[in-house]
């Protein structure tokens, strides 16, 4: 099956890309609040939106009017305008995000809003580079193949994010060291660009994650967050002063590495004492198995044992708890953001360290610093692929590498 050709969107102006992120992030919106919020002329925001609209890629939302309103003409504003917000076409494009795990890969197909349509899942038994571009390749292509249902159009496809734990240079698409799937310097955009004939973006998973919150999801009202994940790692994205911080080197909020654990165990990075050490899963789990002396326990054993009141089982997530507390109020301290966002795939079992965890953060948090909001999002491995769509919808909007304008 031939692949859709790419949509350039038909921006050519910083005005531009900023009314449509608007649009995007925080439409439906009238043009004369996003005049008010962009601080440009109510013509200049006319203007950046007559070729959007031209093209399809944006809308005016029709606003039902009660009759008798209508019939007074009270719907008009003083400007004689209705007030009609402006919303994004949200079929008018396609993206496709995939997150890799070292068992399984996930992808979802989504519309220009971040709005997941189909979601597939292949478990991974080779987690060599190869393999797993293979297998990408094959992901995607299956998921290509959903966007083509007659009875549920979607827009062309404009290219694909993948989601990699570990060191990712997202300028050159190439990840340079993720310990969980044992690569090294793997350029995952370029081969995966050349064998489907498409952009490829590729990103640090919790970043992506990121970037969605960011756009699509608690952060579009607040001015700076942290999102923290907890399970397999221990990770964390920062938005700060208008911006996903992404490092000067690529590295940026590698809380699971913070040296705050008891140094006698050695971390999947190789280093002593990092937080990983104690609060990843496989660490419980070790930790459980040992105290307990039962190796053929597994993580839901293990959860099951905690929540069943065994003393052992309680005390590694309790020590979980402590250091990942301790490690939030460490961030808390350097950075002071508004809202902390906890996801991830051990938020499920979050009040097996909850209470170890507030009080390890509250002991350490530094003053108004610990006023910070602590929020739970129960986030799906659907929502990291999601993460990975929206660091492409990011790019394509801005006009960034590989969307070149
Ligand atoms: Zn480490």
């Amino acid at each position: 099956m031939p692949l859709r050709p790419n949509r350039p969107l038909p921006l050519a102006t910083p005005a531009g890309v900023e009314v449509l992120t608007r649009i995007l992030t925080q439409g439906p919106i009238p043009r004369v609040e996003i005049a008010r919020r962009t601080r440009l002329s109510q013509a200049a925001v006319t203007k950046a939106v007559a070729p959007l609209i031209e093209a399809g890629f944006v809308t005016d939302q029709p606003v039902a009017v009660p009759a008798d309103e209508a019939a007074e003409g009270r719907a008009e504003l003083g400007i004689g305008r209705p007030v009609s917000p402006l919303t994004v076409v949200a079929d008018s494009i396609s993206v496709i995000g995939l997150k890799v795990t070292p068992t399984d890969l996930i992808g979802v197909t989504t519309d220009f809003r971040a709005g997941i349509r189909a979601v597939r899942h292949q478990p991974l038994t080779d987690t060599s580079a190869e393999a797993v571009l293979a297998r990408l390749a094959d992901l995607a292509t299956e998921l290509i193949g959903t966007l083509d249902d007659p009875t549920d159009p979607a827009g062309p496809l404009i290219g694909i994010g993948v989601a990699v734990s570990g060191d990712v240079d997202a300028r050159h698409g190439v990840v340079r060291d993720s310990p969980f799937m044992g690569w090294r310097d793997v350029p995952v955009a370029s081969l995966l660009a050349e064998k489907l004939q498409m952009p490829v973006v590729v990103s640090n998973d919790v970043r992506a994650l990121t970037v969605a919150e960011h756009w699509f999801g608690v952060g579009v009202d607040a001015d700076s967050f942290a999102v923290v994940t907890i399970g397999s790692g221990v990770g964390c994205g920062l938005y700060i002063n208008g911006e996903v911080v992404s490092g000067a080197h690529g590295v940026s909020g590698e809380l699971g590495h913070l040296p705050l654990a008891p140094g006698d165990l050695v971390c999947t990075c190789g280093r002593r004492g990092c937080v990983e050490t104690v609060a990843s899963s496989d660490a419980i789990l070790a930790r459980v198995r040992e105290t307990t002396g039962r190796p053929e326990l597994d993580l839901s054993g293990a959860i099951e044992l905690a929540h069943s009141g065994d003393e052992h089982a309680r005390e590694a997530f309790d020590r979980a708890g402590e250091v990942i507390g301790s490690a939030l109020a460490a961030m808390v301290n350097l950075v002071g953001p508004e809202l902390v966002v906890i996801a991830g795939e051990g938020v499920a079992d979050y009040d097996l360290y909850d209470q170890r965890m507030r009080q390890a953060f509250g002991e350490h948090a530094f003053g108004a610093a610990g006023d910070c909001r602590l929020m739970l999002r129960s986030h799906t491995f659907d929502d990291w692929a999601r993460g990975a769509a929206a660091t492409v919808i990011r790019s394509y909007v801005r006009g960034e590498p590989p969307f070149h304008r």
